[in-house]
């Protein structure tokens, strides 16, 4: 007997839930391109897109996903041969630092492992021996979405404004925005990258580049930049379609202007204490699970975890094994371990976007019941101290 009949719940770090008023806003014939309401819409979204990011910066919106913004970021600020810094926490920032090497960037790889959050004393101390200044950028990843670490954003900040070095610092709040508190402005970030497809609660399709005065001076000293990468025709255009350079992603503005305004009708603090919440029950279970048997923590310290994503280790097949029965049998995906093998045994829960209290427990008990059905040994208790989270909420 399969118990997946029913609404399928997609518990992955992205694409997350997207929820109904979203849908339904997309759901329309094409509006009118060359005039009207679109217009009015689209230039609606901007201070909106600000207020998430806590900044008076500029953004500028892109067609494509997070590899996308990742690529526009870099060709804004830097040129073939330049230098960039990368703090290795996990995948993604790999994944960017991929990026920039094939963009003809010299990439410096600084490892800080996949279960550990990256050290700013020593991102400074590279930077010190730097002294030439020939690091244009250092490209952190806010949350890293495979190991499920978040670093410290403020703190690296700090620790490069004390060297005096003046690289850029440009981040990936892809999996973070609107899930984790981020602060663009107090925590003085030049560039940061997003997509609508994690905190946003919109389809995969439309990406942000977000940046300061201080990254529009670097992007003014390039000798060129692609006419469609360009950030400045996007945020300063002389006619409707330069903002997306061509036609408007009609239907993703829609659906993002519904996620905005739930996001504005609930509050940018509340989202991230909602978050904060729905991630401490999500640990309380596992810390439980994990006192007996395979499963553990991949992040240990709770102050590096991330609010919308846990990455579980579950040697050495057990993640495997869970994946597969929670989804045919319950109806709910896990991720899985991004950048391991299946049999590595890792995967992931997300807990991103439009999640509330009983989407999460749900998937709590939907995990308990595949520990059972599987045999797979574990720590008593874990459904109910996620409970005494959310009923202290
Ligand atoms: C999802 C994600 C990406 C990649 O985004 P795509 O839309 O899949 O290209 C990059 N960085 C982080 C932190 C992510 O979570």
């Amino acid at each position: 007997m399969s118990l997946s009949h029913g609404r399928p719940y997609l518990a992955i770090p992205g694409p997350s839930v997207v929820p109904d008023e979203v849908l339904r806003a997309m759901h329309m014939a094409s509006p009118n391109i060359y005039r009207g309401a679109l217009h009015d819409l689209t230039h609606s979204l901007l201070p909106d897109l600000k207020w998430v990011a806590r900044t008076e910066s500029e953004v500028a919106i892109y067609i494509g996903n997070g590899h996308t913004v990742w690529e526009a970021a870099l060709l804004n600020t830097c040129a073939p041969g330049d230098r960039v810094l990368v703090p290795d926490t996990g995948q993604f920032c790999r994944g960017w630092a991929e990026m920039a090497a094939g963009l003809g960037l010299q990439v410096d790889l600084l490892p800080f492992g996949d279960e550990a959050p990256l050290d700013p004393a020593q991102v400074a101390e590279t930077l010190r021996q730097d002294n030439t200044h020939a690091i244009k950028a250092v490209l952190a990843v806010h949350v890293d979405t495979a190991t499920g670490v978040r670093n410290d954003i403020a703190a690296l900040r700090r620790a490069i404004a004390e060297t005096g070095h003046p690289a850029l610092l440009m981040v990936d709040c892809i999996a973070s925005l609107g899930c984790d508190r981020f602060e663009m402005d107090a925590w003085g970030v030049d560039v940061m990258v997003a997509a609508c497809q994690k905190g946003l609660m919109t389809p995969a399709g439309v990406g942000f580049v977000y940046f300061n005065a201080r990254a529009d001076a670097a992007r003014g000293q390039l000798p060129r930049v692609s006419h469609h990468q360009d950030w400045r025709p996007r945020v300063a255009p002389d006619g409707y379609w330069r903002l997306f350079n061509g036609t408007a992603p009609t239907h993703h503005l829609h659906g993002l202007r519904a996620a905005l305004d739930m996001m504005r009708a609930e509050g940018i603090e509340e989202i991230w204490a909602r978050h904060a919440k729905l991630a401490q029950a999500v640990w309380a279970a596992l810390e439980a699970w994990s006192t007996q048997g395979p499963l553990r923590l991949n992040i240990a310290n709770r102050h590096e975890r991330s609010h919308a994503i846990t990455s579980v280790v579950a040697l050495p097949d057990a993640g495997l094994r869970i994946q597969n029965w929670t989804e045919t049998n319950a109806g709910v995906t896990l991720g899985i371990g991004l950048g391991r093998t299946p049999e590595e045994g890792y995967f992931r829960i997300g807990h991103m976007g439009h999640v509330n209290a009983h989407m999460v427990l749900g998937v709590l008990g939907v995990i308990e019941a595949a520990l059972l059905a599987e045999q797979i040994s574990h720590g008593p208790g874990a459904l109910s101290a996620a409970a005494q989270v959310i009923s202290t909420a």
